[in-house]
């Protein structure tokens, strides 16, 4: 692991970064999502604000039993506000999928921080390739992917030591 120069706290809140994995700068994936919803086939871990924005909208989204939408809601520090719900599995994909196609992503401050992140993900502050991938292949980094939504969530200057670490790993990778 890399250990960054500080922490870095996500906008939310948490999770807070400690530490990379030089996995991000090496693994490469496709270029861009193509929303192809391969990747929710096991729902997903939705934080708690994330949760009230989704259930203030619920009249909004058409064709949904709310009653079947999440599970046990856990406690976890590492989540914006303190925990998660997991969105249900249903039809073999999360319960947000429709045609495809994530219903959240047509509400502003509803997709959940893991969906954002991904093919990030993080635990113990850590931030690290997630598990699993459908959409691996050889035209970018997962870290480059990601970039613009490690922005939005932990600022610039996580960027910033970001590409520095992405050239170091590289290097060394290349002297091997
Ligand atoms: S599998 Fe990859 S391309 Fe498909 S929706 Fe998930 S992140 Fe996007
Ligand atoms: S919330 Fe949306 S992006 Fe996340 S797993 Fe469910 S359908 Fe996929």
């Amino acid at each position: 692991m890399i250990s960054l120069s500080r922490k870095y706290v996500g906008v939310g809140g948490a999770p807070e970064i400690s530490q990379v994995s030089p996995w991000l700068f090496i693994e490469m994936v496709s270029s861009s999502c193509v929303g192809c919803g391969r990747c929710c086939s096991n729902g997903c871990d939705v934080e708690f604000p994330a949760l009230g924005k989704i259930l203030n909208l619920a009249e909004s989204i058409q064709g949904f039993d709310y009653d079947l939408w999440f599970e046990t809601p856990c406690l976890d520090l590492e989540f914006p506000g303190g925990g998660f719900v997991r969105a249900s599995v249903q039809n073999g994909t999360c319960v947000f999928q429709r045609d495809g196609k994530c219903v959240l992503h047509s509400f502003s401050g509803c997709k959940p921080l893991v969906c954002r992140l991904f093919p990030i993900t993080f635990d113990l502050g850590i931030l690290k390739v997630a598990a699993d991938i459908p959409c691996r292949g050889l035209e970018v980094s997962v870290y480059a992917r990601a970039q613009q939504d490690l922005l939005s969530i932990f600022g610039r200057d996580l960027i910033q030591e970001l590409d520095r670490f992405c050239v170091s790993v590289l290097r060394s990778v290349k002297k091997c």
